[in-house]
């Protein structure tokens, strides 16, 4: 018997190829993995400068807009109520720093790399590795009725599985809002493993849109808003993807410093609310 960790449907066939499996329910890619990662080993301070982000330090302010833009989509589902962010994979917790600035104070965030959380807890921030004991009691405490992962789906090994097991310590009100990759987008059809998203280890699991449908509908949530998120991001990245990772733009302050919107309609985001007639 077959599950799929992005729809979370049992029974499902994989049709496997060189590169990947795909769902028969859902349409979802997993990359095929020869070993078992050590994924607490692949995102050291490399990853965040020089290997899958050119400079994240330099970036930072640009990357904030995106998130700027995050909140303020989040929060008219709120309306007056507190907001209560747990957040999973929250680097050096660039995104929990927007949130406080704007007012939202009750916030915990789960790392797993060493380097990033270290960063975000010297930054005065509460941020837990994902096997840190006290972790379930912290969220628990929290309550959270708002949990984000923004761009990490595609880099859990399990990811429904994961994500359903954050969920049961949250809020019964909670509201789950996920970016992630699509690989039911035009540019990933056409493209497949030559897709500038296709790169295992650090990716693993692509989602398709239908694959939220169904996990959402199957562990009774309701969608809010399913659209393809645009990010801003910096000159320097679309200089080093056209030159190369060189160093005259990976130390550009000033190439850092210049936002550009790009959609390529290929990150979608989703945000659904647990349903309030839910059996449980
Ligand atoms: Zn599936």
């Amino acid at each position: 018997m077959n599950h799929c960790y992005n729809c979370d449907s049992d029974k499902v066939s994989f049709e496997k190829n060189t590169f990947k499996c795909i769902c028969s329910d859902c349409g979802a890619w997993v990359a095929n993995m020869d070993d078992q990662q050590d994924f607490h080993l692949l995102y050291s301070k490399k990853y965040f400068d020089g290997d899958e982000y050119l400079n994240y330090e330099l970036g930072k302010k640009v990357h904030r807009k995106n998130f700027q833009k995050k909140i303020k989509i989040l929060k008219p589902h709120f309306s007056k109520r507190d907001i209560r962010i747990l957040e999973i994979g929250a680097a050096t917790g660039e995104f929990l720093k927007t949130a406080k600035e704007n007012g939202i104070q009750q916030i915990l965030g789960v790392e797993i790399s060493d380097f990033a959380r270290e960063v975000a807890i010297k930054d005065g921030l509460k941020v837990l590795s994902p096997f840190d004991p006290s972790l379930e009691k912290e969220i628990k405490a929290l309550s959270p009725n708002l949990i984000v992962a923004w761009d990490v789906w595609e880099h859990i090994d399990c990811p429904s599985l994961v994500m359903k097991k954050y969920l049961e310590l949250c809020s019964p009100d909670v509201i789950f809002a996920v970016t992630t990759v699509d690989s039911s987008s035009s540019v990933a059809v056409k493209r497949q493993e030559g897709w500038r998203q296709f790169h295992p280890p650090t990716h693993i699991n692509y989602p398709t849109k239908k694959s939220f449908e169904i996990f959402f509908s199957k562990n009774h949530f309701k969608l809010l808003e399913h659209f393809h998120f645009g990010y801003v991001r910096p000159l320097a990245v679309y200089l080093a993807a056209v030159f190369g990772p060189k160093k005259w733009l990976k130390n550009s302050s000033l190439l850092f410093s210049v936002p550009l919107y790009l959609n390529l309609f290929d990150t979608q985001m989703v945000i659904a609310k647990r349903d309030d007639k839910k059996d449980n």
